[in-house]
């Protein structure tokens, strides 16, 4: 689903990502680990397209990224992104947020596209909010909207970029267990920056472990947690456990 071949990007003269070499096959859930600045973000960026690759190759999808030719609107409705901020459209209601895409990108059928979007709803426990406008909704609220948005598009893989770290703690865990809903569905290929190491050890096949813009470790969840091999892996579980 998603393969780095000796990936290299810079930002200007920064070497932000070094011989990336990874492979996630579909269906798999992959936690990525590291310190800050560590090249997390930028990693999943590369996946769909939001950062630029300089060398290697880098497929997802059977898109080749480092080809030019390659359409990247099209390669992108197979990949959503959830980020930090959850960015819904202020101006429009639940509903609309969750239906705009399909509409807009895949001429989703009106009818299809409401009922869709309404089990979307119900999945992330939100039907009666549909109507609302997202500035009334709790954070965690707004962020189970911006995942049954990035699902109403269908894709094959879900990006997501420290999803609850902006979260207040008491909203976290209904997020994580949206995600872990949709993890169990073995259709979906995720790969979740993160630092809930709870959700990592029950939800991730994977741990990749990156540092100064190299994946350090990569190794079955159960593995990384009881021994990992690299003393900087050691060092970060330690402190963040
Ligand atoms: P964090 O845990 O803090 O989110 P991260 O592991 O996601 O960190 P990245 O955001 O991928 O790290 O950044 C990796 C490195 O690349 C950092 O040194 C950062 O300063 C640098 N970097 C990121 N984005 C840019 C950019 N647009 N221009 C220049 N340098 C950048
Ligand atoms: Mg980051």
């Amino acid at each position: 689903m998603i393969e780095f071949n000796h990936v290299e990007k810079y930002y200007g003269d920064f070497h932000a990502l070094k011989d990336i070499n990874l492979e996630v096959d579909p269906g798999e859930t992959v936690v990525l680990l590291g310190p800050s600045g560590s090249g997390k973000s930028t990693l999943i960026r590369t996946i769909n397209g939001l950062e630029p690759i300089q060398e290697g190759h880098l497929i997802v999808n059977g898109f080749d990224l480092a080809d030019p030719k390659t359409d990247m609107n099209k390669m992108r409705k197979n990949v959503g992104m959830v980020f930090q901020h959850f960015n819904l459209y202020a101006n429009k209601t639940v509903l609309e947020n969750i239906m705009l895409a399909p509409r807009k990108v895949l001429k989703m059928d009106e009818a299809e596209n409401r009922a869709a979007a309404e089990e979307l709803l119900r999945l992330v426990g939100l039907v009666d909010k549909a109507d609302k406008m997202p500035s009334s909704l709790s954070g965690g609220q707004q962020q189970r909207i911006a995942i049954a948005r990035s699902l109403a598009m269908k894709p094959k893989a879900l990006l997501f970029d420290e999803p609850t770290s902006a979260l207040d703690p008491e909203m976290v865990n209904d997020v994580l267990n949206i995600m872990k809903k949709i993890a169990a569905d073995s259709e979906m290929t995720m790969l979740v920056v993160t630092h809930e190491m709870g959700f990592a050890r029950q939800v991730a096949d994977r741990v990749i472990f990156m540092a100064d813009g190299e994946i350090l470790e990569d190794a079955p969840t159960a593995e990384f947690f009881k021994h990992p091999k690299e003393p900087r892996a050691q060092k970060f579980l330690s402190q963040i456990q």
